[in-house]
């Protein structure tokens, strides 16, 4: 075992603080990584303010990791010590039931190892990247292309495939119009990778004052949901709405908004219900979806997109000493559009 720094939530109340946690000896398949930069993600906060369920504290989140591999157990043949490698947010499956054969990893039909918060095989909880190392088995760890820009990187792992997935899935492309509901660090890729897989895109933001970015990043079109106006001049127009809201939205509202047979999928999480009103669904025969990350191979395919698109997240580089503020600022939506923790700061 190992001793390592880390930041830690000691109890859905408190902030944040410095610590540190154990990272097991390497296994014979597992790749020990040296992290660089670590991603915040509102899952994160979700998490550790105990609002998806209970949680094992003190934990340590984050499932937006870079870095190089240290050292590999006498097995590994996917990595060599100093290669740029990434971990999302599954560390471990059964790898044994239909979902993990098919690649669907985090369809885990005996769920899947999560990179935090999780029972790992060896019966600990796993602890996830906001530290200075970690230990992954080689199966979980992405090979991540040089010639992304390295303090950007981290939020692909998460917010870059958790909207690649189903942009994928239901087939963004050209002649698709596709709609983002919030433009914040899943938002801003859903944009992103939408636009480089061809598809019309549309912001739907709360308020114009990211307009300028939204088109930027590839949108066409750029609204503000809090005009009524727009849920009017929009009717019946999407066959995608990737929502990414994480908090509740009027589903009705929404849903109107799609033409026939066009899909809303909620990769948003809120800890609260998303009543769907079954009379927005009949008309123009919509339907209502979720998604969940994506697998492995799909997660390195989606690196390698973004590798070879020149996409890359937008980020906002803090110390660990500032994660609790930069906290505060995801949940007032004050974020562009991801917060990245260096972790060298966190080495000493
Ligand atoms: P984020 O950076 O905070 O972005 C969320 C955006 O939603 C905000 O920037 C804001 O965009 C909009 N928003 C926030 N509160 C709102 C409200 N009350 N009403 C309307 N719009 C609101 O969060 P994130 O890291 O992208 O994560 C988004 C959600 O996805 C979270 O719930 C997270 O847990 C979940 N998630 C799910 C998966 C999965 O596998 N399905 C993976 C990762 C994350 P505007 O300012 O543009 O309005
Ligand atoms: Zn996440
Ligand atoms: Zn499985």
């Amino acid at each position: 075992m190992r001793t390592v720094n880390a930041i830690a939530a000691p109890s859905a109340t408190e902030p944040l603080v410095r610590t540190t946690i154990d990272r097991r000896d390497l296994g014979p398949r597992d790749v020990l990584i040296e992290i660089r930069y670590a991603g915040i993600c509102h899952s994160d906060i979700h998490t550790v303010r105990g609002e998806w369920g209970q949680v094992p504290y003190p934990l340590t989140v984050g499932h937006e990791i870079v870095g190089r591999v240290a050292e590999v157990g006498a097995e590994v043949d996917r990595f060599e010590v100093g290669a740029r490698v990434g971990v999302g947010c599954m560390v471990n499956s059964c790898r044994k039931c239909g979902n993990c054969q098919a690649g669907q990893e985090q369809y885990c039909e005996n769920g899947n190892i999560g990179t935090y918060a999780s029972t790992d095989l060896d019966g600990t909880v796993t602890q996830g990247g906001y530290s200075t190392h970690i230990v992954v088995d080689q199966d979980f760890v992405l090979r991540v292309p040089e010639s992304l820009p390295y303090e950007k990187v981290a939020p692909l792992l998460c917010a870059g495939i958790t909207t690649y997935s189903p942009l994928a899935h239901w087939k963004a492309g050209p002649g698709k119009k596709v709609a983002v509901v919030g433009m914040g660090g899943l938002g801003h890729m859903a944009v992103k990778i939408a636009a480089a897989m061809g598809a019309e895109v549309t912001v739907l933001s709360q308020t114009l004052g990211k307009k300028d970015d939204g088109l930027r990043f590839g949108a066409e079109h750029y609204y503000a949901t809090k005009d009524p106006a727009t849920f009017e001049a929009l009717k019946n127009t999407f066959d995608l709405i990737i929502n990414t809201v994480s908090a509740p939205i009027d589903m009705a509202a929404y849903l109107r908004l799609l033409r026939l047979d066009g899909t809303l999928v909620s990769v948003g999480a809120p800890p609260e219900p998303l009543p769907v009103p079954v009379f927005a669904l009949f008309g123009n025969r919509r339907s209502f979806a979720g998604s969940s990350i994506g697998g492995i191979a799909e997660t390195q395919e989606m690196l390698d997109f973004c590798a070879e698109r020149g996409i890359s997240p937008e980020v906002e580089l803090i110390t660990a000493d500032a994660v609790n503020e930069a906290y505060e600022r995801v949940l007032s939506s004050d974020v562009r559009y991801r917060f990245v923790i260096d972790i060298d700061s966190l080495r000493s």
